[in-house]
């Protein structure tokens, strides 16, 4: 099978040709139909996170390494002891799968597991750049409904984040005080995800204008160029005072010195951390305790935000937002332009 991997940390994925492999016991094998491309990837293919300060952090521990997180595909075969799995039948498959043993894994928040010991598909093992994917057990598999195939494998990482975020700032009905950050293809999936299970239009901030019309095509209920002059004032105005809660799906120095002054005269504000473009942020801790504010990290979802999430996917109650194509083999291409900020929603490769 063609596999497209990384062999040198930042070096263009290399095209490979693999022995398909074969389930055994519980395992699926899956073809790839389609692959998500999404921020993640980037740190994978660097190898590294920017901890700022000119510090990196491992982002991998595997090499070489078959990338590709947000994968949709087929069941072509299963191991003798699974179960009620029709061939043939597509998935979104869950990537984040633990060891099985650890306490996050036991108490079903496997994608809390270890770097050491987690298995996630197309990160610390084989994922969907490659024709095929083995997968551990048919409970990572999730029925799309009539979703296209190239926008259903993004609800694993970027759509789950999105919700397991959302999940976390608890908005209420009609809440206009809720700020998202990004604009990107996370920050769609978001405003779509707030929509159908939250009844929310969220406000949304981004520096690039183009992205910024899509997100108020999409539904946001105000968008905000952050480099623009009074660019906080209108944020805190639009929200009648300040933020309750702001979801960061960016994750940049520049993000969160701009996101931590929304929340104006506000107790108990809420920042969410879930993008990892990288840096650092210095808290100035009187104003932590004085308005007993929060900063929180939300690291991908459960698998049973997964559930709930696909759910709604399934009966069709979230809006599909649209997803460019590209063959498989335009993967360094693709790699290179999200690394250099040209892709301005979601991308998805098909084998
Ligand atoms: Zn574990
Ligand atoms: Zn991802």
């Amino acid at each position: 099978m063609k596999s497209y991997r990384v062999i040198e940390s930042g070096a263009p994925l290399i095209e490979c040709e693999l022995n398909i492999p074969t389930p055994k016991n519980s395992e699926v094998l899956i073809r790839t139909i389609a692959c998500g491309v999404c921020h993640t990837d980037i740190h994978i293919h660097d190898g590294f996170f920017d901890m700022g300060n000119g510090k990196k952090m491992a982002s991998r521990l595997k090499e070489p390494l078959t990338m590709g997180h947000e994968i949709f595909g087929e069941v072509v075969a299963i191991g003798e002891s699974v179960k009620d799995i029709e061939i043939g039948k597509k998935f979104v498959v869950y990537p984040w799968i633990g060891c099985g043993e650890c306490k996050s894994c036991i108490e079903d928040n496997e994608h809390e597991c270890g770097p050491l010991t987690a298995q996630n598909l197309g990160v610390s093992v084989d994922g969907g750049y490659g024709e095929f994917v083995l997968v551990k057990d048919p409970k990572y598999l999730f029925d799309a409904g009539d979703t296209p195939d190239e926008l259903a494998g993004s609800y694993a990482c970027r759509g789950l984040t999105a919700y397991s975020a959302l999940k976390k700032a608890n908005p209420k009905l009609n809440d206009k005080k809720l700020v998202i950050i990004s604009a990107g293809g996370l920050g769609l999936l978001a405003v779509k995800i707030a929509q159908a299970a939250f009844n929310i239009n969220p406000i949304v901030v981004d520096i690039d204008d183009a992205k910024l019309a899509t997100a108020k095509a999409a539904g946001a209920s105000e968008v905000i160029n952050s480099l623009h002059e009074g660019a906080k004032e209108r944020i805190i105005e639009l929200t009648g005072g300040g933020a309750t809660a702001v979801i960061d799906y960016v994750g940049a120095e520049a993000s969160v010195r701009f996101g931590y002054d929304l929340f104006g005269f506000n107790k108990n504000g809420l920042y969410i951390l879930v993008g990892m473009l990288g840096g650092k942020f210095e808290v100035q801790l009187p104003l932590m305790t004085f308005s007993s504010r929060t900063l929180k990290g939300v690291y991908l979802g459960s698998i049973k935000e997964m559930a709930e999430l696909m759910e709604l996917v399934k009966a069709g109650k979230i809006e599909p937002v649209p997803v460019e194509t590209r063959h498989i083999s335009k993967v360094n291409d693709t790699i290179a332009e999200l690394k250099a900020g040209k892709i301005k929603g979601l991308v998805s490769l098909i084998h």
